[in-house]
């Protein structure tokens, strides 16, 4: 299985290439780039200020039928889904698209102070927990695992960054299990 990391208004290369070299870490899996090209525009909703990720899952699987893997969309903007203010990202139920959005995984969002170690961090853990979702994972009530909920950002930093072994047999190539 192939994991494409499809960067998506997403400026942040040197981010780009700690995810990489991390989550090559976890997966046995290829991990390569992907280039997608729509106009984020056309998933814009003016009332929110926000891009409305279930559309652009939608257009991407449009685009990447021919594709075998697992695609994780990467973006900087800021995401929504209708019945919640915001989402850190959103996946798939076994299925092979997810997003992810680095918006409000920023410190500099809520301090103001920019810290790329906290960043890199929270940001392995939505795509493990969005990769969790396409493998068929539900939350899990264990916060060292990574597939517990996490609405807001103290969930994010109090949770595990790593799948449960229970959460683990479940996702392909996951090579990183606890002792
Ligand atoms: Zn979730
Ligand atoms: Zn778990």
């Amino acid at each position: 299985m192939d994991i494409y990391i499809a960067p998506i208004k997403f400026s942040n290369t040197l981010l780009l290439k700690n995810l990489i070299n991390e989550l090559s870490k976890r997966f046995s899996s290829q991990l390569k780039i992907l280039e997608l090209k729509f106009e984020l525009d056309n998933f814009f909703s003016k009332e929110r200020g926000q891009y409305f990720s279930t559309q652009i899952i939608a257009e991407a699987m449009n685009q990447t039928s021919s594709i075998n893997g697992k695609i994780i969309m990467l973006t900087e903007v800021d995401i929504f889904v209708p019945v919640l203010t915001f989402i850190f990202g959103e996946a798939q139920l076994n299925g092979k698209h997810s997003i992810v959005s680095i918006c409000r995984l920023h410190e500099e969002f809520y301090s103001g102070e920019s810290n790329d170690d906290l960043l890199l961090q929270r940001t392995i853990k939505e795509i493990l927990h969005e990769l969790g979702h396409n493998f068929g994972l539900r939350h899990c009530t264990d916060w060292n695992c990574v597939m517990h909920s996490s609405p807001g950002i103290e969930e994010v930093d109090i949770k595990g960054e790593l799948y449960c072994n229970s959460c683990a047999v479940h996702v392909e190539d996951y090579k990183y299990f606890r002792a």
